[in-house]
């Protein structure tokens, strides 16, 4: 057996400063897909990602919103969760570049550089605020612009006229900060120089070897690489420092200058990874060890996933910076175009755009986006438009219309007429199965290469060939003819089957369905590998249930409708956020849970349950000891009580609970504790930020209410 591949998977970072937007959705998906499709194929991920934690605009947030940056940058990650469970993205470990990794990676990264004879230093002029005391970053210090003489225009460019510039151009600037006129003063920064022949001759070298780089990718990167007519190269040394204050990771042999946040967020793909080998290791020092041998192996490949606003920081500062400090360089950074959404319809001031978190509050199927998507993904640097007709089509059409029709128009046949036993296959059926199976190896090339698009489209051709058969041989018709059992059972059976392939060739796209698809086959998890490997004859196969609904008008209206306009009250600014969020704040901006259905609600038992009795256990502070009377008797009639640990010993003591009626999971798995088992859990209120809004409330239902009554 060959070893399996081993791949270093990441997606861009993303800043901390606010929650996912579609696009953040969009790049997650089209490296999940590729991910899940090498798990598929045998190969060992590691798919890692990590919240891009420093710079000023993060530190500016966090003083306005009154908290330090570390804890600005927890509240944010602590919502991500949502966002990636919701949207089934497989990333195996989830960092901060904030984290002590990071700082220990980006100091001996900046150490190597620097023995390399690559760091330099230079004075430079830049913009200082004398009320805030700080320099300014580009986009904190606005003025007239330069060439159009717009108004409150950023340091960097103008939005009216689309100038670039720097900021010491701006006509009249001011520090967006205090609204102070900033003053030029000199300071001492340090560069990476990347002018230097060594580091122009390597990247020469890197960004023209075939497979590191999409061509047109390339074709950009050489405008910056390659001297212009008059010998001038565009790309000069790096600013890679930055003046305290600042939140960011401290330069080693430079007291009160920082590391430029661009220099340390790349570097947290490495300490994400090297903190999923601690993890996996149990032990840190362990962890840096085989993060090292995992890297130092030639065997080990290294992908980057990354949108096309971040190209120069992906293909030639990063790969010269691993270069340099004595590094692995990519095997190949994958740059994707824009998510537009329902570009002609978008507009600021309604306040549309596609929320994925709203997306999933309506209850709207993840599997849906991740298959529309894929139907548009490339291997491309191109844009793609989110269309609501064509999403619909394309969900109901097709994925449902074609394939999940395959299974429930024969499943139900075999488990009525065959007791769930698959029958032999004639030589018809073997045909059409034989030509499914022959896309095995085109489409998982296709999925290697990213070629989502057309993986999906030569799928949905197979079948169109499947239906092309069910439509021939009519299985509701056979089930009708006396006689025709046998046909009835054979015909099915291909269908089953075809299904099956068919699901192998969707899984990385739509894992949740491939795994309901593997129940109700009763089949091991999907692997290309299976795609030779019939269920025989006499395999028996679950009761088919429902797999995917179609998409609902409605819910794409929902979905696109502004904001309830009582919420348009108050200023622009904040009306805009109210309606392009189109998500109710929370305490701490503590993201709501990914909506479930009522199927899901009534799996939880609630009930109301009398204190008994109420006690401290000896050896906890945290825990108190409830007996509980949910309305539960034996066989004898006696009254059966349950014994339940609670965390509220800070909140109660024993005495004013006793007697008191509350409310209860009465359904959930008894679970062993240090003190005893624990039969239960008793439900409790507490704020997203315990530390500043500390206590936490027990439920108490109104009057009338009476152990052991359902909560619905
Ligand atoms: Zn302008």
């Amino acid at each position: 057996m060959p070893r399996p591949r081993q791949l270093f998977v990441t997606t861009a970072l993303p800043y901390a400063n606010g929650n996912f937007h579609i696009g953040h959705i969009m790049e997650y998906i089209q490296a999940d897909i590729w991910v899940r499709f090498q798990r598929m194929h045998g190969s060992q991920v590691h798919f890692v990602c990590a919240d891009d934690a420093h710079g000023a605009p993060i530190m500016i947030a966090a003083q306005k919103a009154g908290k330090t940056p570390q804890q600005f940058v927890a509240d944010i990650a602590a919502g991500r969760k949502p966002y990636l469970d919701g949207f089934l993205i497989s990333f195996d470990n989830w960092h901060s570049t904030d984290a002590p990794e990071n700082h220990h990676l980006a100091q001996d990264i900046y150490r190597c550089l620097k023995k390399e004879g690559l760091i330099k230093t230079r004075v430079i002029a830049q913009f200082f605020d004398p009320e805030k005391n700080m320099f300014l970053p580009d986009r904190f210090i606005k003025g007239e612009c330069p060439k159009c003489g717009s108004k409150d225009q950023y340091g960097d460019n103008c939005e009216n006229c689309g100038a670039v510039y720097s900021p010491t151009e701006l006509k009249n600037p001011y520090s967006a900060l205090s609204g102070a006129t900033p003053v030029l003063r000199d300071s001492e920064h340090h560069f990476f120089a990347l002018s230097d022949p060594r580091c122009v001759e390597f990247l020469d070298a890197w960004t023209s070897e075939y497979g590191h780089l999409q061509s047109e990718v390339y074709n950009k990167i050489k405008e910056w690489l390659n001297p212009n007519d008059s010998g001038h190269r565009e790309l000069g040394d790096w600013d890679i420092s930055r003046d305290a204050p600042y939140f960011g990771i401290e330069i080693p042999d430079a007291p009160g200058k920082y590391f430029y946040v661009w220099l340390d967020a790349p570097i947290g793909y490495l300490a994400s990874l090297q903190n999923r080998f601690a993890k996996l290791a149990g032990d840190a020092r362990q962890g840096e060890a085989d993060f090292k041998a995992f890297l130092a192996d030639p065997a080990t490949e290294q992908y980057h996933f990354i949108g096309k606003d971040i190209i120069t920081f992906h293909t030639l500062f990063w790969p010269a910076l691993l270069h340099f400090s004595g590094r692995k360089t990519p095997n190949a950074v994958f740059v994707h175009g824009f998510l537009t959404v329902n570009a002609e319809k978008m507009s600021k001031s309604r306040g549309t755009g596609l929320d994925p978190l709203k997306y999933l509050s309506l209850g709207m199927n993840p599997e849906w986006l991740r298959y529309y998507l894929a139907t548009k993904l490339t291997p491309r640097n191109e844009d793609i438009e989110f269309n609501p007709e064509d999403f619909m089509t394309r969900v109901n059409a097709d994925l449902v219309g074609k394939y999940i029709n395959i299974a429930s128009r024969a499943a139900g046949f075999i488990s009525k007429r065959f007791a769930g036993k698959l029958g032999a296959i004639s030589p018809d059926g073997s045909g059409l199965l034989d030509t499914l199976r022959e896309s095995q190896e085109p489409i998982a090339q296709m999925y290697e290469a990213r070629e989502f698009s057309k993986a999906l489209r030569e799928t949905m051709l197979l079948a169109d060939k499947v239906n092309v058969y069910v439509d021939a041989n009519k299985p509701w018709e056979l089930a009708k003819k006396p006689g025709m059992e046998e046909r009835l059972h054979d015909v099915c059976t291909v269908c089953i089957e075809a299904f099956r392939l068919l699901t192998i060739y969707l899984k990385p796209v739509l894992p949740a369905l491939a795994l309901k698809v593997e129940a109700f086959l009763n089949s091991p998890p999907l692997t290309f590998a299976l795609a030779d490997a019939a269920l025989p004859a006499g395999h028996t196969i679950g009761d088919y249930k429902h797999l995917v609904s179609r998409v609902d008008a409605g819910q794409l209206e929902a979905l696109f409708a502004a904001a309830d306009p009582v919420e348009h009250a108050g200023s622009a600014t904040k009306n805009i956020s109210i309606a392009a969020t189109g998500v109710a704040r929370t305490p701490a901006n503590e993201a709501l849970a990914p909506t479930i259905g009522i199927d899901d609600f009534a799996k939880i038992d609630l009930r109301i349950a009398k204190i008994v009795q109420c006690e401290a256990v000896s050896g906890s502070n945290k825990l108190l000891r409830l007996t509980l009377d949910v309305g539960e008797t034996d066989d004898a009639g006696q009254s059966r009580l349950r014994n339940v640990f609670s965390g509220i010993a800070s909140a109660y003591q024993p005495e004013q609970l006793v007697g008191q009626l509350t409310v209860m999971v009465a359904n959930l798995a008894p679970r062993k504790m240090k003190f005893g088992i624990s039969e239960g859990m008793v439900l409790a209120a507490s704020h997203a930020d315990e530390a500043k809004h500390p206590g936490i409330y027990i439920l108490n239902p109104w009057p009338g209410a009476t152990p052991g009554m359902r909560i619905h």
